[in-house]
């Protein structure tokens, strides 16, 4: 029985470094958003941007020259079941039957991905991230800013109904799939926790998914090749927690608080 860990969350709420993270504590074959990156791959367009960037895999290597992407890059194919099987059997040849975790966030490529597997033969594990709702807001509004978004899509009462959404959704979905046995195990995380409080969060997960073994060697398999470029810059090492938000105020705040403390409440609560 193989065992592959999907991570999901909303884009900024530390899903490839929880990944980045778990393959250096537990034995682990980290491989990024693996279906994200076949995407922008097959475009031509989106190619062409990701080559200009001149983004090196987590091991520190080119991806062409990467010891777990170099072969797979050349072979992108469009039939997502054959690509992922071809994914696994690449992890299986460079670190054997150790789990392997999948940071590509979106539900929709979840469900590509029970598609793409035997699920009598390979368990999936879901994590899911949540930033706490005043961060992911205060984020949303800088990148925004950053990419001139307009203002009625970037204020804080829209990023605030995201959360709240996306969130909600996510778990509803997750505990149906996991009604439907089409996915083993669910567990909900806290982005901060994860930053403040890292022993506690492995532990939970330990708890729950007994088939993570400690990461005994020096060598940890982490192959990221997608995902947010300030992560190899330098910040691969250090944790940064961006707190700009404790200090950030809009005019909606307190109708946002009003509702979404008591329902970050519970969910923490649950969780
Ligand atoms: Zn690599």
């Amino acid at each position: 029985m193989s065992n592959i860990i999907f991570i999901s969350g909303n884009a900024r709420s530390g899903t490839t470094i929880l990944g980045h993270y778990l393959s250096s504590k537990f034995n682990v074959f980290f491989a990024g958003e693996v279906l994200t990156n076949r995407e922008f791959h097959i475009s031509k367009k989106l190619l062409a941007n990701y080559q200009l960037r001149n983004r090196k895999c987590t091991c520190g290597l080119l991806p062409n020259k990467c010891i777990f992407w170099s072969d797979l890059i050349n072979n992108f194919s469009n039939d997502i079941p054959t690509y992922y099987k071809k994914c696994i059997a690449k992890k299986n040849k460079i670190s054997g039957d150790i789990p392997f975790i999948d940071s590509s966030k979106n539900l929709s490529r979840l469900k590509n991905i029970i598609k793409s597997v035997n699920l009598k033969k390979e368990k999936i594990h879901v994590i899911h991230s949540i930033k706490n709702y005043k961060g992911q807001i205060y984020s949303g509004l800088k990148y925004g800013k950053s990419k001139k978004k307009n203002f009625l899509i970037n204020n804080s009462l829209y990023y605030a109904l995201y959360w709240l959404y996306s969130n909600i959704y996510s778990i509803v979905f997750l505990y149906n799939l996991k009604f439907k046995k089409k996915i083993d195990t669910f567990t909900i995380i806290f982005y901060e926790d994860f930053i403040f409080n890292q022993e506690e969060v492995f532990l939970k997960l330990s708890k729950k998914m007994k088939f993570l073994n400690p990461n005994n060697s020096t060598v940890s398999h982490s192959h990221e090749i997608g995902g947010n470029d300030g992560f190899v810059k330098g910040k691969k090492e250090k944790l940064i927690y961006q707190y700009d938000w404790i200090f950030s105020y809009s005019i909606f705040s307190p109708l946002i608080s009003l509702f979404l403390d008591p329902i970050q409440f519970l969910i923490k609560k649950l969780s």
